[in-house]
């Protein structure tokens, strides 16, 4: 088998699972996307919503579902 060149992909754009950035996070209590929030690697750390005050960070999901740890 001769080296002619990387392989063609078929999924060209593959997201890693490690670390996907979040450009947001969504409030549970009142669904409002929430934009002051910090976070480590892929864990919420701190979060607020500015529209119900919540800011149990438990009360925000990251605005998918897939793959959310439920406790
Ligand atoms: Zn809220």
């Amino acid at each position: 088998m001769a080296l002619d060149g990387p392989p063609k992909s078929p999924n060209p754009i593959k997201k890693p699972d490690e670390y996907r950035e979040v450009d947001y996070l969504m409030c549970s209590q009142c669904g409002t996307p929430c934009y002051v929030f910090e976070m480590d690697g892929s864990r919420i750390t701190e979060a607020t919503c500015l529209v119900c005050g919540n800011d149990e960070v438990r009360l925000f999901n990251m605005g998918e579902e897939a793959g959310s740890d439920d406790e």
